[in-house]
């Protein structure tokens, strides 16, 4: 049985207390009665979060946008913009949200396990280097890819962003290098307008963005059909040191964000498929980061098979997967536009 560990604190609640806001503390109150589930009893251990530093966030963010955040402490209410507001604490609840991901990195390479679910909040794909936007201050992802990077000396980073928006500063934050492979799929036309096909990364960066852009109403099946066909063999040549997964919960059939129709059961399969990827490439080394997700059943659920996957609790219908890995992608006519984009960059894609 694999060792789970789990980022959570009640700290995480602090930011937008008290405010009507989609992105709000209640849910993160459903993840921590989602880990209660007996199902998962004595089957993951906790971490404890620490604060991430001005100098680490200005390894994503300029000094001038830290600073801005840094001003909004103390003050009950100030708005970056109509989505993306702070109260009192937020800007130590989004060094929390990223230093939860330090953490649990740490622990990865102290071999404590090799696998886990950072449950933080705010969210943080938005936020580009010099912009708070769409709910986020901090990038926590970009961050923990530079954390690997700079502290732990990794060469290699993958990034797989499950939510059901397009991460832009997430791209931004690496568009120019190959040290992190950053890849999306995502509805498309959508918030925030990017991650378009031909978004392929730049100059040394050329190629090591991957986006897939989906009309609203892909399901399951699709997102299996993505990391099957196209993220594992991506993966499998590009060997990442770990994968970082943004875990948004949006995809989410009733989600009151986007229009995708995933339900909790594709998230088991998603979170089979991923946990494959990283045994064959990077010894099982797999970090999941809560990003999005606006039904509070949609978190809950889906959170739930996403735990019971990495606890190695069966759920699956064996058969299910069998018929996804013997399917003709042809008729997936985004899919295959994208292979023919990505085709020049990785072999095993020819
Ligand atoms: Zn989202």
């Amino acid at each position: 049985m694999h060792q789970v560990l789990v980022v959570k604190d009640k700290r995480y609640t602090q930011h937008l207390d008290g405010i009507f806001h989609l992105e709000n503390p209640k849910r993160i109150k459903a993840i921590h009665t989602m880990l209660q589930d007996p199902s998962l009893a004595g089957r993951w251990s906790e971490v404890i979060p620490r604060l991430a530093s001005p100098e680490e966030l200005a390894w994503v963010h300029t000094p001038d946008y830290i600073e801005q955040v840094a001003l909004t402490a103390g003050k009950p209410l100030f708005a970056f913009d109509l989505d993306t507001q702070t109260t009192e604490t937020s800007y130590d609840t989004a060094r929390l949200a990223v230093g939860g991901v330090f953490s649990l990195i740490d622990e990865i390479y102290k071999e404590k396990a090799n696998r886990g679910f950072a449950f933080v909040r705010p969210p943080g794909h938005h936020a580009e280097p010099d912009k708070a936007m769409g709910f986020c201050l901090f990038n926590n992802t970009a961050l923990g890819a530079r954390y690997l990077t700079h502290h732990w000396g990794a060469k290699r980073v993958m990034i797989i962003d499950i939510d059901a928006h397009h991460g832009n500063g997430t791209q931004a934050a690496f568009y120019d290098t190959d040290e992190v492979l950053y890849t999306s799929w995502h509805q498309f036309p959508g918030y925030p307008g990017t991650g378009k096909l031909g978004e392929v990364g730049r100059g040394n960066g050329e190629g090591y963005t991957v986006n897939v852009p989906l009309p609203r109403g892909h399901g399951d099946r699709d997102f299996a059909r993505i990391i099957y066909f196209l993220l594992k063999p991506v993966a499998l040549d590009y060997r990442p040191d770990m994968i970082l997964v943004t875990c948004g919960f949006d995809l989410y059939q009733h989600d009151r964000l986007a229009e995708m129709q995933g339900t909790p059961a594709g998230y088991a399969m998603i979170t089979h498929l991923l946990l494959d990827i990283a045994e064959s490439v990077c010894g099982g080394r797999i970090v999941f980061i809560m990003e999005g997700g606006y039904s509070i059943k949609g978190i809950q659920e889906c959170g739930l098979r996403v735990m019971q996957e990495l606890c190695d609790i069966p759920s699956l219908n064996g058969k299910q997967l069998t018929k996804i890995k013997e399917t003709n992608i042809s008729r997936f006519s985004v899919l295959k536009k994208v292979m023919e984009v990505q085709r020049k960059y990785w072999r095993t894609l020819r």
